[in-house]
């Protein structure tokens, strides 16, 4: 009777535990899921690269750039905190850097050898491959939102000028007076520069103070809640840029790029470079190919393939998991990440 009774007790006792087993791991298993999936998103920004020193900025005014690149990157973590789409998460936070004089986009925008603000911009997203962008327009407040209309409702990916407003009216842009894009520091690089195109007598790039007279492009990557990658850029190009140039940011695979299977990047720094280069692409296509990590290719690209060529600049990239790359290959670059936890980066220098 005893051993029947001692091998009753044994009997329950183990059948208890396995299934205390069961439900362990069935709990491991999907708060592991539910976490991984909630945790899985990412943002990061950037405000321009290039001799950006310690030494040539005020306390005042780094922290001016610092709460801008705060606001605007925890406006994007918002939206995807609550389950935005990435797309939607750069739209908004690269709308706040449009609108802030200090950035090389929108309303801080450099002025042409004609005295004159030229806008360009670009969005991806990287679920679809669908693209965007919109070149040398010079009525539109935020250029990342025409973009994001000729994604959406366009037939094409770049519209130009006087093209590309017209459709903007179409489809209900406000045109704003070109002198909303005034800014005296602006006006007044653009006069030293002039200045010393007259002593030089000639228009030259190359020359450290010209090339340098441009930061603060601005551009944004996400990876949404979905899985899903998007990339924005928006500028206004090189400060004395003649003849309509266009920049790198607007082009697709250069300033801008997205896809679901690598990573999505922007590109910030000297455009004629960064489109032979083909920045962006060229690091997801590292990824792709060569089956590289995301740092190591952004690394690659920006750190030998550019300056070969005699360029310089930086861009912010994320990847379909969350890993992220901030790579420049000059003195600084404006640049923020929030990951999934909400925890904020901000830096500006080396
Ligand atoms: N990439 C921009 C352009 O060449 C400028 C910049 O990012 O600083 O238009």
């Amino acid at each position: 009777m005893k051993q029947i009774l001692t091998l009753l007790i044994g009997f329950f006792v183990l059948l208890s535990c396995k299934n205390d087993n069961i439900s362990i791991s069935e709990t491991s298993i999907s708060s592991k899921t539910v976490s991984k999936k909630e945790q899985n998103f990412g943002i990061v920004i950037h405000g321009g690269a290039g001799t950006i020193l310690k030494k040539n900025m005020t306390d005042s005014l780094e922290n001016a750039y610092k709460e801008k690149l705060k606001e605007a990157i925890t406006t994007g973590h918002t939206i995807l905190k609550n389950g935005g789409t990435s797309i939607e998460a750069i739209t908004a936070t690269i709308n706040i850097m449009e609108d802030s004089p200090l950035f090389n986009s929108g309303k801080g925008s450099v002025f042409t050898h004609e005295e004159t603000n030229e806008l360009d911009a670009s969005i991806m997203d990287g679920a679809t491959l669908n693209a965007g962008a919109v070149a040398g327009v010079t009525h539109i407040k935020n250029p990342i939102n025409l973009a994001l209309e000729v994604m959406n409702n366009s037939p094409h990916v770049l519209l130009a000028g006087a093209g590309a407003e017209e459709f903007a009216r179409q489809q209900g842009f406000e045109m704003m007076d070109p002198s909303y894009f005034y800014t005296e520091k602006r006006f007044q690089s653009l006069q030293k520069v002039k200045e010393k195109e007259k002593q030089n007598k000639s228009v030259s790039f190359e020359d450290p103070f010209i090339k340098d007279s441009k930061f603060g492009t601005v551009g944004c990557v996400a990876l949404d809640q979905h899985g899903n990658l998007a990339a924005g850029t928006s500028t206004g190009g090189m400060t004395n840029k003649r003849w309509n140039r266009i920049g790198d940011s607007p082009i697709i695979g250069a300033g801008t790029y997205a896809n679901n299977a690598t990573c999505a990047v922007s590109s910030t720094g000297w455009g004629e470079y960064f489109i032979r280069a083909m920045v962006a692409h060229d690091i997801s296509a590292m990824m792709e190919y060569k089956g590289i990590t995301l740092q190591e290719a952004a690394k690659e690209v920006i750190q030998n393939k550019v300056p070969a060529l005699g360029g310089d600049g930086g861009i912010v990239a994320i990847d379909k998991n969350g890993n992220i790359a901030m790579e420049f290959n000059t003195a600084g670059m404006y640049r923020a990440h929030m990951n999934a936890e909400g925890e904020l980066t901000i830096k500006i220098y080396k």
